[in-house]
């Protein structure tokens, strides 16, 4: 089996790098073409069925969208917490159809007891039927991990115009590929960075419109913060849809994670390492602290992967990860952007969900295990919404002992074959 797959990547490689080099990666070396030329784009399929959704204003081939920017452009969009009850029918009835299939758990909503997330009597955020990532428990499917040897980078809470473009252009400038979860009123405001970020080919996921606490929502109004943020992002790439949202502070349950991930077909990706940036200059969080953290995790352990959750909100949480680039270097890790973790697999297979990697879900700890209304296991700091901070309560750590991503060796074997396979066909034919 083990030469085969080497045959089989021997002869899929070339085939690869001719049929999806992209015009604007001429010029990096080999392995950076061959990294992005994997089919592990941020964006969906073009078949798949989520589009449907958003194709209300292309009933005319010659549609073109407004200009990026323009106030054309913004009339477009909410300009702040969008509307539940202006929804676009074709959603709401995505919706209704995904409950009548029995896809959406029935969850009642959290309520901020002292800022943090805190279900009603009766419901336990940290039992796996709800599975509250506030809580410290892991939705089998979700991605909390890397694989082995990966450090997946993404930044949160941009596009900010003071402080966004300047990191893209280090990104840029060191071939750095990462995933940037964006809030939709930020891509309002802040248009030319947004399409900065795009034009770099940098990836853009959701995260939200206004960054609400998901699980707080009812599921019209998740339905609008993920929904208006996709239309935005849509409407503004020349129609690519997001795959791969994360809720803000990792706050998501499996109802609203289902809303995602059967009317949107977004994975969900939280994090295992919190580097705190989005407060930097305040707590203690510091260039010092952050630079002292990241040595830790980048000189530790290979296993699993590194999944870091920092922001594009302030210069010192830029100035952080720049500083820690030489780190990430010299520690021999392979820089993936975190919507690159499942290397194409959902791409390959056709299906919406089936390339997330299988994590099993995480007990929770015993601090939580019990009490209907225990509190979230880290507390959850100031927040400011969509145009400030973002808190980061989701309890990654404790997430206790981490799943060594049974499936993956799997996954990479059948990803191979397939490579194999089209190879194969790209000679034949
Ligand atoms: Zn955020």
């Amino acid at each position: 089996m083990h030469t085969l797959q080497l045959i089989l990547v021997a002869l899929a490689l070339p085939s690869l790098i001719f049929a999806h080099t992209i015009p604007r990666d001429a010029g990096h070396d080999h392995d950076e073409t061959i990294r992005r030329a994997l089919p592990s784009a941020w964006y969906q399929r073009d078949d798949h069925p989520a589009h449907a959704l958003f194709k209300r204003q292309q009933a005319s081939s010659t549609f073109t969208y407004p200009q990026v920017g323009t106030p054309a452009w913004s009339a477009g969009f909410p300009q702040s917490t969008p509307d539940s009850s202006q929804l676009p029918t074709a959603w709401v009835n995505a919706l209704n159809a995904a409950v009548a299939a029995g896809k959406i758990p029935n969850i009642p909503p959290t309520t901020l007891v002292n800022g943090s997330p805190t279900y009603p009597q009766g419901t336990n955020g940290g039992d796996p039927s709800v599975c509250s990532g506030t809580y410290g428990c892991r939705i089998p499917g979700d991605i909390w991990d890397a694989p082995t040897g990966v450090l997946a980078t993404g930044f949160d809470d941009g596009p900010i115009g003071q402080f966004s473009p300047g990191l893209y252009t280090f990104l840029s400038q060191n071939n750095i590929p990462a995933t940037h979860f964006m809030i939709g009123v930020n891509i309002l405001n802040n248009a030319a960075a947004f399409q900065q970020a795009f034009s770099a080919g940098q990836d853009i996921a959701v995260h939200t419109y206004t960054h609400p606490y998901m699980t707080t929502l009812s599921n019209l109004d998740v339905l609008a913060q993920i929904g208006w943020t996709m239309e935005l992002i849509h409407n503004s790439t020349g129609g690519k849809l997001p795959a791969f949202w994360r809720p803000p502070y990792g706050d998501s349950d499996v109802r609203t994670r289902a809303i995602a991930v059967e009317v949107f077909g977004l994975t969900t990706i939280i994090w295992n390492h919190d580097t705190n940036d989005w407060n930097f200059g305040n707590a203690g969080v510091s260039a010092q602290s952050i630079q002292s953290a990241m040595t830790g995790w980048l000189t530790g352990p290979k296993t699993p992967g590194l999944i870091i959750l920092e922001h594009e909100l302030n210069q010192g949480a830029v100035n952080a990860f720049e500083a820690a680039y030489p780190l990430m270097i010299s520690n021999g890790w392979n820089l993936v952007s975190a919507a690159q973790i499942l290397n194409g697999h959902s791409w390959m297979n056709g299906t919406d969900n089936g390339g997330v990697l299988p994590v099993a879900a995480t007990p929770t700890t015993s601090s939580t295990s019990t009490s209907s209304t225990a509190a979230p296991s880290s507390s959850s700091a100031t927040r400011s919404g969509a145009n400030g901070a973002a808190s980061s309560s989701a309890s990654h750590k404790s997430g206790a002992s981490t799943t060594k991503l049974p499936g993956w060796t799997v996954y990479s074997g059948l990803f191979t074959v397939l490579l194999g396979l089209f190879s194969a066909g790209a000679v034949l034919f």
